[in-house]
């Protein structure tokens, strides 16, 4: 088809990367992480109030009973400790609850992606794949996508919990005043926030980029060119390969175009780079 309708002279053609806009990652910070991280930081005054009551506790007893006591920290140390525990088990319903919101924009993301492929193909060769992508369901991509932010928004909560366990405990363990404590637990859930934007942008890359290739794959694009993201502190390998042709396996390599790298646009951690379809017509 696409022989036909181009000048056969062109021995390839390079089909347009596909961008994805910040706002897709936005959408999934704001509505699969962010309920997480905001669930951590409305639990904050009830973890402080057990905290000023353990130490109330402690300095209403004479000095020589707790150093002396073990016992009273040990409880009070159990009480906060139960406390989190049950905090842990209200967020991880929270995280399930969160599961369809993660599919429906896994899913937004795939349209989204489909009509900006379906458009550069067009674009590029004349050829419309509209029915050759209507008839290959939904993507694995999609599917191993919303597995792994499952376990991603599941992990931020882990870790938030262990940050504010581990202030908690070094604060009854040095006897610490309750507004250090408060400072420090708002800053170890704006960490949690931070890790959480980062994580969002990336996954969007992870998605997308793995959505190249398996729409490539299906089209019978055998070859690409890497793309480096320009992002600041670019690995120094994928800039080298920035405009570089590779052919998906070793044999198809030769004639200008190389054997695949070892890792592929967008696949390592906030590796930015795309991989651009280029259809050879040889
Ligand atoms: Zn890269």
């Amino acid at each position: 088809m696409v022989r036909r309708s181009q000048n056969p002279r062109r021995k390839t053609i390079d089909i347009r990367p596909i961008a994805p806009p910040g706002m897709l990652a936005q959408a999934l910070f704001a509505r699969c992480y962010r309920p997480v991280v905001n669930a951590w930081a409305a639990v904050l005054p009830r973890i402080m109030a057990e905290y000023e009551r353990s130490i109330a506790m402690r300095d209403g007893q004479p000095s020589h009973l707790t150093i002396g006591a073990p016992d009273l920290i040990t409880d009070s140390i159990s009480s906060l400790s139960d406390l989190l525990d049950a905090i842990g088990r209200e967020l991880s319903d929270l995280v399930l609850q969160l599961l369809p919101e993660l599919r429906e924009w896994a899913a937004r993301v795939e349209s989204w992606h489909r009509g900006q492929w379906r458009g550069a193909v067009l674009s590029a060769t004349n050829v419309d794949i509209e029915a050759v992508l209507l008839a290959s369901g939904t993507p694995q991509s999609v599917r191993d996508s919303i597995a792994w932010n499952t376990s991603l928004i599941s992990d931020v909560s882990d870790q938030a919990r262990q940050r504010i366990a581990n202030i908690v405990f070094a604060g009854m363990r040095d006897n610490r005043p309750a507004r250090d404590i408060a400072r420090e637990l708002r800053e170890a859930v704006g960490l949690s926030r931070q890790r959480s934007l980062r994580i969002a942008s990336d996954q969007l890359v992870k998605l997308t980029s793995s959505l190249d290739r398996e729409r490539r794959a299906e089209a019978g694009i055998r070859t690409w060119k890497w793309r480096w993201s320009h992002k600041k502190h670019g690995r120094p390998e994928h800039i080298a390969r920035d405009g570089k042709v590779y052919a998906d396996t070793a044999a198809l390599a030769g004639d200008g175009v190389l054997p695949p790298p070892d890792d592929l646009p967008g696949t390592l951690p906030f590796c930015g780079c795309r991989s651009q379809a280029v259809l050879s017509l040889g």
